[in-house]
């Protein structure tokens, strides 16, 4: 994924910034506790498609 993409890339539901998983896979919002998909390299910024992060995944970090 283009770094730059993720630089004006906002959470959706805080507007706050979004990190981008180990496996490059998500893109975290520590916030909201919500991780968005990344499809075929397109982010998708759906709070409908986003995973809750689980207990170990909000404490990380
Ligand atoms: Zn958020």
């Amino acid at each position: 994924m283009d770094p730059k993409l993720l630089d004006i890339l906002a959470c959706p539901l805080c507007k706050g910034p979004l990190k981008l998983s180990d496996d490059q896979h998500e893109l975290i919002c520590k916030a909201d506790g919500l991780a968005y998909p990344i499809r075929d390299g397109i982010p998708v910024m759906l709070e409908g498609e986003a995973r809750t992060l689980t207990v170990d995944e909000r404490l990380d970090k």
